[in-house]
């Protein structure tokens, strides 16, 4: 991938100066493709929906992004009301696909997953371990249903990611941040260990940062927002397709800002809930409060987005606990979460198989001129990484986002894995329908470690 080195323009005094500049210069494109399900496919998210969705609740979409720098730097961002983008089914075949016909690279394309519970499994693993997907196995007709969807959802993002760099148009970019009530921890200790439920006392991320792109004559074509909460107001009794509170704050802003697209980003919510949830009444209400707090941040004065936009991206390796039979025999007996993961890996020795030492996750970090840092964790990450990543690189504006680019399970730290819970269930690939067995085990301690070092990096270099 080409880089372009510029001096960066401070905004501010000499935003005038970068205005003018080539470096002032954006162009941003928008594209949408529906994803809803036409044919009957199983959902993610909850166990006990054991057959294909009932109804269509509300229209699903991807979407994308495309941005273009004053020096021709290009890169994309696409997000989607799906529970969350695999690196091994989606995002690394969509991205060789990309590439081949864009020379948009790896570290060029971030793709973002709403993390709604009512959404398609995606899959293309025949096998599809149905034990743990649902508490019964899935229909033969429903794999291929599954398979189908997969295949037909990474041909519409190739298109997507196509169509959205075909429109790029000038713009102007700004951002700004707000905040919203309702995520809350769903860590609550009880009775020595952690249970999942409302805890106002430990701390969750409720800001809402927001990237508004607009035309020069101030039209708004594309509003990107995040939140750092599950997308699961719904319940697994709502075996319907959605977009939860995310799906309604963008048809919110939609209507509200006709002919602006608006795309939901996810931040680092593993370990936060909206609060209260349980009902279609609530999902909507969440999204119009997050909506309306979107609406409230673009209309009022944003900070400029001016210089050159950087795109990095890299691998890191995730540290695995090793752990005897014994121990994994033990965690099998657990009251808790874990006892799932133990259970899973002591089938993954009875095939004969060896347990991984680490699972490989990309992290990438883009960087917006001066105006902020988009860090991109994979997986889901906990709440406290804000805290971890704020503290790492202090005095600089951060949008610190989660489940991009590859979800393989929740990104606990290191407090999580000390604490346990339903947190630090570790590398589950397994229970997003992938038979991939090898990629199993709990999260070292040192995982924080691997990844606050991964992003300084990026941001230092
Ligand atoms: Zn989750």
């Amino acid at each position: 991938m080409k880089r372009f080195v510029l001096p960066l323009l401070l905004v501010g005094a000499s935003s005038a100066i970068a205005q003018d500049s080539e470096t002032g210069r954006w162009k941003v494109g928008s594209a949408r493709v529906p994803i809803t399900p036409e044919r009957p496919v199983v959902l993610l998210g909850y166990g006990e929906r054991t057959r294909p969705f009932d109804s269509v609740a509300q229209e699903i979409y991807a979407k994308a992004l495309a941005l273009e720098d004053g020096a021709g730097h290009r890169a994309v961002i696409v997000t989607a009301d799906l529970v969350g983008f695999q690196a091994a089914v989606v995002t690394d075949l969509v991205s060789a696909r990309i590439a081949k016909e864009t020379s948009l690279g790896r570290s060029q394309l971030l793709f973002n997953a709403s993390h709604s519970h009512t959404a398609p499994l995606v899959s293309l693993d025949p096998w599809l371990d149905a034990n743990v997907v649902a508490h019964a196995p899935l229909s033969s007709d429903d794999r291929k249903e599954t398979i189908a969807y997969t295949r037909a959802l990474q041909d519409k993002l190739v298109a997507l990611v196509r169509n959205a760099v075909a429109a790029l148009q000038p713009a102007h970019l700004s951002w700004g941040r707000g905040e919203v009530p309702f995520p809350m921890s769903r860590r609550l200790p009880r009775d020595g260990r952690i249970t999942m439920a409302d805890n106002p006392a430990r701390s969750v991320d409720r800001s809402v940062p927001v990237l508004c792109a607009r035309t020069p004559d101030g039209e708004r074509l594309a509003l990107l927002f995040g939140t750092a909460c599950h997308n699961a107001t719904l319940t697994g009794a709502d075996n319907l397709v959605s977009g939860d509170f995310a799906g309604f704050a963008q048809s919110y802003l939609e209507e509200r800002f006709p002919g602006a697209q608006a795309m939901f980003m996810s931040g680092c919510g593993a370990d936060a809930n909206p609060s209260p949830r349980g009902s279609m009444a609530l999902a909507q209400r969440h999204g119009a409060s997050l909506g309306r707090e979107v609406a409230r941040i673009v209309e009022e004065p944003l900070t400029t987005v001016d210089g050159i936009l950087s795109t990095k991206y890299e691998m890191v390796e995730l540290p695995l606990q090793s752990l005897s039979k014994a121990d994994i025999q033990g965690r099998a007996k657990l009251p808790s979460a874990e006892a799932v993961m133990a259970r899973h890996m002591l089938r993954v020795l009875a095939t004969g198989q060896t347990l991984p030492r680490n699972y490989s996750a990309p992290v990438a970090l883009w960087q917006f001129g001066e105006a902020f840092s988009l860090v991109a964790l994979p997986g889901e990450p906990v709440a406290e990484y804000v805290h971890l990543i704020e503290a790492a690189l202090p005095k600089r504006p951060l949008w610190i986002a989660g489940y991009n680019n590859d979800c393989f399970g929740y990104l606990p730290t290191a407090q999580v894995v000390s604490e346990g819970g339903h947190e630090n269930i570790g590398v589950t690939l397994w229970i997003w329908g992938q038979n991939l067995r090898r990629n199993v085990g709990f999260f070292a301690p040192s995982v924080e470690r691997a990844i606050v070092r991964s992003v300084v990096r990026l941001a230092g270099r």
